[in-house]
């Protein structure tokens, strides 16, 4: 299969999704391309509090909504595909699937997300969702009045620690060093946080629960100490792996592998543009990805435009857009 298309965009998260219904509005010929089922992180959330105009709703449902919405517009969506090969250098970009062919497009919205850095631990795979978290501004709520730990000694480590300790009963924050990476003053605000202790120089062993979590098992690097640690929740903030490998090369990506854009998404390759958890960005929610997404379609669709008329003035037989 050989097909062209004004804009491909690649992955249906709340990001995709959202450029997605904005491009279908605009009568611009729009194939979104998944490598999971649609929705992105938001499938895994049991519970979306936070979301505007949607008073509690599983991170299924609103991802179905969209998916819906960006259908009912007109979009093609391909869930469920590798992406094998992709060329964003020219002016016509290329984007080849496996099974399916390959596709070209004016224009390029990458909104692949990203995932949470994981332990890898057994047993925080059986807890994750069940007591285990990787978003205080997500699930803090949930621990209203409970024993919390929180895992890592970064910025967001800290500062989401802090926020945890609004709602937790307690916070225990264990980290694998004797200091914190964190700034200086967050982790003086945080010290002087009487919900928070902090466990220092710990590995994490395991964690202990029936149905939901109860515990959290730690051992002190050097003496070999264990301490369980009870709590019903676990949040766990080590870092966070942008899906952006396959563009390394072809688009400015930062140290973290964060794609550079602009304000109105732009990367630094024209036709390019980046929404959502997988570019540089402070604060990585919903509300924030659909914003991402919105503003890189209107980009887009400008760019199109741009672009539809430039190549007009090349070939003035050539048929209109
Ligand atoms: C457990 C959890 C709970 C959360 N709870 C909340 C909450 O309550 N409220 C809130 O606002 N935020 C919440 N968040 C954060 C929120 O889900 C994310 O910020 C948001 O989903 C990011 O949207 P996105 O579209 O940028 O990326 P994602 O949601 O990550 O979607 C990216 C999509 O791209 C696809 N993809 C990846 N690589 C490729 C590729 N190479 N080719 C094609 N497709 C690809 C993926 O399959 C995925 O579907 C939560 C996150 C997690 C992990």
């Amino acid at each position: 299969m050989n097909q062209h298309y004004d804009v491909v965009v690649l992955g249906g998260g709340p990001a995709g999704l959202t450029a997605g219904i904005y491009l279908g509005r605009a009568r611009v010929k729009t194939l979104i391309v998944d490598s999971g089922s649609l929705g992105g992180q938001m499938i895994m959330t049991y519970a979306v509090a936070n979301y505007p105009g949607v008073l509690e709703a599983s991170g299924r449902d609103i991802a179905m909504t969209m998916k819906a919405q960006a259908t009912q517009f007109g979009c093609d969506l391909m869930p469920n595909v590798e992406v094998a090969r992709i060329d964003l250098s020219g002016a016509t970009k290329l984007v080849e699937i496996e099974d399916e062919g390959t596709f070209t497009a004016s224009g390029v919205i990458i909104a692949t997300g990203g995932v949470p850095r994981t332990l890898g631990l057994p047993s925080e795979a059986l807890f994750k969702g069940r007591g285990i978290s990787y978003c205080a501004t997500c699930d803090g709520d949930f621990f209203t009045g409970k024993h919390v730990v929180a895992i890592g000694g970064g910025n967001s480590a800290i500062e989401e620690s802090v926020a945890l300790a609004k709602h937790a009963a307690s916070v225990t924050v264990v980290h694998e060093f004797d200091h914190f990476q964190a700034h200086p003053f967050a982790v003086e605000e945080a010290r002087r946080n009487s919900k928070l202790r902090f466990l220092m120089e710990q590995d994490i062993r395991e964690f202990v629960g029936d149905q939901t979590l109860e515990k959290v098992i730690v051992s002190h690097k050097r003496t070999g100490e264990v301490t369980e640690i009870p709590a019903a929740g676990a949040f766990i903030f080590i870092g966070y792996v942008p899906n952006t490998a396959m563009f390394r090369g072809q688009i400015a990506l930062n140290d973290r592998g964060e794609i550079l854009t602009d304000e109105a998404m732009k990367t630094n390759v024209p036709g390019v543009f980046a929404a959502g958890d997988s570019r540089v960005k402070r604060y990585r929610q919903i509300t924030t990805a659909v914003a991402d997404g919105t503003i890189a379609a209107l980009s887009a669709t400008e760019y199109l435009r741009g672009d539809g008329q430039a190549r007009a003035a090349r070939a003035p037989t050539s048929p209109a857009r």
